[in-house]
């Protein structure tokens, strides 16, 4: 079995290359060649003999997103692709264009445990982690097809990316590198369904990014009806690691809110949840729920999207709705791969 040479960070490819007995400059040099240019082949290393080549590609295999589907939303110009991996399994990223820049949002898993009822990428399964270089190469096939620079990340794809804890701080120290893609911390956002003792991990890295939670609910009773994750880590328990972790890192925790209708967008749910949230300083995104058919759930009315608003706002709640873009590309996550394969009920009692 070959290693995935795209998912060492730096340390460990100057480890690498240490005991492949070569001067510690090959390191930087093949380094480059995987996060700047992000070369799918050992022949595209110029700079390296053929011997060198060689013996890696013995050792080594680099991975890598090959585009099996793209749609372009006439809307808006959001990208979403289908990626074919070398296995054969699929994910899916999407291109945003912001007054500042481009974001990406990526996948960080085949597939997703965690089981919450609106969600598309939980449909067809779970099938396995991403390596880091699986999770990087999305940015290079996506920069490479566009003739773009990707300045911000967003890690709200398919998958849970603290439950791929190890890979994705790869992914994180490699995109960070000088010598890679070279993107700022405070450029990524990681979205979390709340797993609070990884949260913790988390904090204990102090890294400068954003930390955003998929709330969705204002109690334990709706929130474990629509995300199994939160039997195991009830609301009171994550929101006291999102204060700790504000204090410790220095990084206000933001929250995401998913309007279904007739399920958490009642005038009391959302008093309820300025109860919850007073005091804690946090930014609340309200997201009209995207459409996902095998789902059942319902889209809230602009007016309940815009009332829900104001009574968090009238209580010292700041809170935002989300603009929606590729709504005509089945942007939100998921909804390609379950397209592509036949589906599945997903896994049940993951946190029961
Ligand atoms: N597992 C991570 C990241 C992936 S989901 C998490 O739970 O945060 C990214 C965001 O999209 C989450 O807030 C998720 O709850 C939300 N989401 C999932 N399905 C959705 C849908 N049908 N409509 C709107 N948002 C959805």
């Amino acid at each position: 079995m070959k290693t995935d040479i795209k998912s060492l960070t730096t340390e460990q490819l100057n480890t690498a290359v240490k005991e492949l007995s070569l001067p510690s400059f090959r390191a930087k040099q093949i380094y480059k060649w995987l996060h700047e240019s992000g070369c799918t082949s050992f022949d595209e290393m110029t700079n390296l003999g053929k011997d060198l080549r060689e013996k890696l590609s013995d050792i080594y295999y680099i991975s890598r997103c090959d585009i099996e589907d793209k749609y372009v939303s006439q809307l808006d110009g959001t990208v979403k692709y289908l990626f074919k991996l070398t296995d054969g399994e699929y994910i899916e990223s999407v291109i945003m264009k912001y007054k500042y820049g481009y974001t990406i949002c990526v996948s960080s898993q085949v597939g997703c445990k965690m089981g919450c009822t609106f969600c598309a990428s939980t449909l067809a399964g779970f099938k396995r982690n991403l390596t880091a270089g699986e999770i990087e190469s999305q940015i290079h096939s996506a920069q490479k097809d566009l003739g773009i620079r990707i300045s911000h990340i967003v890690m709200m794809g398919i998958g849970e990316p603290l439950d791929n804890f190890d890979n994705v701080l790869s992914f994180l120290d490699n995109v960070n590198n000088e010598n890679g893609l070279n993107i700022s911390m405070r450029n990524i956002t990681i979205s979390t369904c709340g797993i609070v003792d990884r949260i913790y991990d988390l904090m204990d890295r102090n890294l400068q990014l954003t930390l955003t939670i998929s709330l969705h609910a204002p109690n334990d009773e709706i929130r474990s009806k629509t995300m199994p994750v939160n039997k195991k880590y009830p609301i009171d328990t994550l929101l006291k690691a999102c204060r700790e972790y504000g204090e410790k890192t220095g990084r206000r925790v933001s929250f995401e809110y998913t309007l279904i209708k007739n399920v958490n967008d009642s005038e009391e749910n959302a008093r309820e949840l300025s109860d919850r949230l007073r005091g804690s300083l946090s930014h609340i995104n309200l997201i009209p729920v995207n459409d996902v058919k095998e789902r059942g759930n319902v889209r809230s009315s602009k007016d309940t999207v815009i009332k829900f608003r104001n009574i968090l706002k009238r209580n010292g709640i700041n809170a935002t709705i989300r603009r929606t873009l590729g709504a005509d590309i089945n942007a939100s996550c998921g909804q390609l791969r379950v397209k592509r394969l036949e589906s599945k009920p997903p896994r049940s009692g993951y946190f029961s």
